[in-house]
């Protein structure tokens, strides 16, 4: 049997190591990256960022790795089509028949249509090659601009700032993580996380760059800012690019069921890429989940993907940030504010039932009321 995994990152190695699990007397297994970096801890280039860690430091398996379990790896080689009906995948270098095939080829930085977007020192983080190139410019640099307050873009900017770059994120909504807090907690983790170097500025929609070769100016709106190096935080797509003339249903990205199975049955995808009830995660966890699923029933087990319920506990820019369930954004339901000062404890209420809170801060009875909550 050839088992072909397009994208060697966390749904496509795990993939291959299930796959590996059950594997018989002459089954191959090649994996294709355009990166030239193996598998690696994709959330740890932020770290990477301020200059603590290596990206040498993040890697889980190395090359020695993949030849020690006899997977072929392909480093830098882009998958360019894939021919369902011929059952085969083409790069530059050579076309690959496959009896299984896995699409774990993940997503990319979204950046909207900005002005000047093409000038030097605007980047995006998603690669181990962006953060090198990123890094360069920051060695030169004294101040950042983020655009995109949201849970990647405010880790970023604590990054940058780590490694003493002045730095401003840019949110356009009125208070930060609009869809995980409501505008009091929003504006309390501003006042938490702004300091000497990190500001924030909410309501600020970024409309370009302005420079000569490299940018000088973040135009806004109704303002412009001086800017020396740009990280665009907006968003992310699956690279469903790839996918245009293989008669794939393609939603927002590969529509699967809860094998990880997509419209033809023996492709298969997990990760990023993957749409599981019109559902896209685009986070670490449920990609491992889906890997293991679609290398399970790759390789002949039974397996099933059952829905990724996110955890809501998290360290924003190194403050404690809790948002779980039914937030009251429309005020449908009572709320109590336990807590509002220094740190801010909100919790929602239907009727007895407690179905959804907000914490920004230490609160010391979180781990008691997260348990409470209902729904
Ligand atoms: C900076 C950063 C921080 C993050 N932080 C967190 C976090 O704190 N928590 C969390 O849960 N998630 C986080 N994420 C998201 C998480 O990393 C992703 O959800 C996860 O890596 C998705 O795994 P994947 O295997 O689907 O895709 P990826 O990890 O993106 O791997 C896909 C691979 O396929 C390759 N590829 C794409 N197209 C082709 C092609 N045509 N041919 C060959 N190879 C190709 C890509 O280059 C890539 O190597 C973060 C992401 C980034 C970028």
């Amino acid at each position: 049997m050839d088992y072909l995994i397009v994208g060697a990152g966390a749904a496509g190695v795990t993939a291959a190591k299930e796959i590996l699990k059950n594997r018989k007397a002459g089954d191959q297994i090649s994996i294709f990256t355009d990166e030239g970096y193996p598998f690696y801890y994709r959330p740890r280039l932020i770290d990477c960022l301020s200059g603590e860690v290596e990206v040498e430091d993040i890697i889980i398996h190395n090359q020695k790795w993949f030849e020690d379990n006899d997977i072929d790896l392909h480093l830098e080689e882009k998958i360019i089509e894939v021919d369902s009906s011929k059952k085969l995948i083409k790069s530059k270098k050579a076309s690959y028949q496959y009896d299984k095939l896995l699409l774990a080829n993940g997503s990319h930085p979204f950046v909207p249509t900005f002005s000047g977007a093409e000038l030097d020192n605007i980047f995006s983080l998603r690669t181990a090659e962006d953060l090198k190139t990123i890094n360069k410019a920051a060695e030169k640099a004294k101040s950042a601009v983020v655009v995109g307050g949201g849970l990647l873009g405010l880790e970023i900017a604590y990054n940058l700032v780590k490694r003493n770059l002045k730095t401003r994120v840019l949110e356009v909504a009125p208070y930060l993580l609009p869809m995980q807090l409501d505008q009091k907690a929003g504006k309390l983790l501003q006042k938490k996380i702004e300091n000497e170097y990190l500001a924030v500025t909410c309501s600020a929609k970024t409309v370009g760059f302005a420079g000569l070769n490299k940018v000088n100016k973040v135009i806004l709106e109704n303002d412009q800012l001086e800017a020396e190096l740009v990280l665009i935080s907006t968003g992310i797509r699956a690279n469903t690019k790839l996918l245009e003339n293989c008669n794939l249903e393609v939603n927002r990205a590969i529509k699967v069921d809860q094998k990880m199975q997509s419209s033809q049955e023996d492709i298969f995808a997990a990760g990023d890429i993957a749409e599981f009830k019109e559902k896209l995660y685009g986070i670490w966890p449920p990609s491992i989940q889906q890997g293991k699923v679609a290398g399970a029933v790759m390789s002949g087990r039974e397996a099933s993907f059952e829905g990724y319920i996110p955890t809501h506990k998290l360290k924003v820019a190194g403050i404690n940030v809790v948002s779980v369930g039914e937030l009251n954004k429309e005020g449908n339901y009572q709320s109590e504010v336990l807590l509002d000062n220094q740190n801010y404890v909100k919790v929602i209420k239907s009727g007895q039932d407690i179905i959804g809170a907000i914490i920004v801060g230490q609160y010391e009875a979180e781990k008691e009321l997260i348990a409470e909550i209902k729904g």
